[in-house]
């Protein structure tokens, strides 16, 4: 990454643009032309993985908007199906990953769920060979309790950069965030907006009008007011990709912040995945 234009978080030798553009559920030609789009706006982040079926659109988003590969941040994840955690499962789809993205390396390979099945003994050890062998530049994990992040550090011979976990105003997630922050690990914001209930809170959009902005903004600028924080709002509408991006320049008052931190509810959260998902902390 060389002149950004916008903030980044660091941790480890990881320097993570704040606002990413997510890809869960952009398919095709749709996927292809937000992709582009953003890439040329401005965005220097963008968030895909196996499951999404979407990297070779991404892939060639980023081709046809003709932005050099070291300009913005790629993240991929491994998911554990098929047992693709065990080690040379993993690298194998780590290096599909990479030809489909039609690129040589990431910046960021996640392990999208802890996986009982496979041993983070081996998985781990696994991931940061591939870090060493420049496929990816930094390594991660996506859905880890504390629990599962005390593990994996004990055989991780490289730094965990990122947990990438459901947070938004409507869930809590104090107890992660802070020990988090205690290993310097970024937590890494999925379904920003709440998957779109952010849309409809009275609070959020009263405080919306106040500034002239949208729900959307208010969501990701009181994400992004805790400076160990990155967020990645997703859209396949070109229209949305702006103003999403300008979130980072949204200032909320302290009262504001306030506010919208007494949202948080016990049924808040919008992502289980049956197989996988682990005791979750608060
Ligand atoms: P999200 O970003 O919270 O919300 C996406 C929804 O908001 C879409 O319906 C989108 O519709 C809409 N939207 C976006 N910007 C908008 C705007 N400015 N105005 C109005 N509507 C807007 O949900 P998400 O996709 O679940 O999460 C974001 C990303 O996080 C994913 O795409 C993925 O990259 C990642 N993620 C990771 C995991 C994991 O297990 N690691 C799980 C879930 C998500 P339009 O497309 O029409 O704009």
């Amino acid at each position: 990454m060389s002149n950004t234009r916008y903030n980044i978080r660091t941790a480890g030798q990881a320097k993570i643009p704040v606002l990413g553009l997510g890809t869960w559920q952009s398919t095709g030609q749709e996927c292809i032309n937000v992709v582009n789009e953003a890439l040329k706006m401005g965005y220097e982040h963008i968030d895909t993985a196996q499951a999404y079926d979407n990297e070779k659109e991404v892939g060639q988003g980023i081709k046809k908007s003709g932005v050099a590969r070291d300009k913005f941040f790629l993240t991929t994840k491994i998911f554990p199906d098929d047992m693709k955690f065990e080690p040379e499962k993993l690298k194998a789809a780590a290096k599909r990953s990479l030809e489909n993205l039609g690129t040589d390396y990431v910046d960021l390979l996640l392990l999208h769920w802890p996986d009982d099945r496979v041993p983070l003994s081996e998985t781990i050890p696994a991931l940061c060979e591939l870090q060493k062998q420049g496929l990816t530049r930094n390594i991660g994990v996506s859905n880890f309790n504390i629990a599962n992040i005390i593990e994996a550090k004990k055989y991780a011979d490289v730094p965990i950069v990122v947990n990438q976990v459901e947070f938004h105003p409507f869930i809590k997630q104090h107890t992660l965030q802070s020990f988090l922050n205690n290993h310097h690990i970024l937590l890494e914001a999925y379904s920003p907006l709440a998957r779109g209930d952010v849309f409809d809170n009275e609070i959020i959009k009263e405080i919306a009008e106040q500034h002239n902005i949208t729900p959307a903004q208010v969501s990701l600028a009181w994400i992004l007011s805790d400076n160990k924080r990155i967020a990645i709002p997703k859209t396949s509408n070109p229209d949305h990709l702006q103003g999403n991006l300008d979130a980072v320049e949204v200032q909320l008052s302290a009262d504001e912040l306030e506010k919208i931190g007494k949202l948080a509810r016990s049924d808040g959260r919008k992502i289980e995945h049956p197989d996988y998902s682990p005791e979750w902390d608060d």
